[in-house]
């Protein structure tokens, strides 16, 4: 019986927190996918602030692997 009626508008245009977290304020936005992500979910594979990637992007991209 639970109503969980809270968000009426559209969750696209609204999608201000990280995507895997809808409560934490999302801090950077994805180079790749274009998604929105706090601090925790985000890296910065090649050390430039405005390239940041999300954690699945990245290892796509193969950014975070040590050589
Ligand atoms: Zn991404
Ligand atoms: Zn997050």
């Amino acid at each position: 019986m639970s109503v969980m009626t809270i968000d009426t508008r559209p969750a696209r245009d609204i999608h201000i927190g990280c995507h895997r977290h809808p409560f934490e304020p999302a801090t950077a936005a994805c180079e790749r996918c274009h998604t929105v992500h706090c601090s925790d979910c985000v890296v910065f594979p090649f050390r430039t602030r405005n390239k940041a990637l999300c954690i699945p992007c990245a290892l796509i991209a193969g950014g975070i692997r040590r050589r």
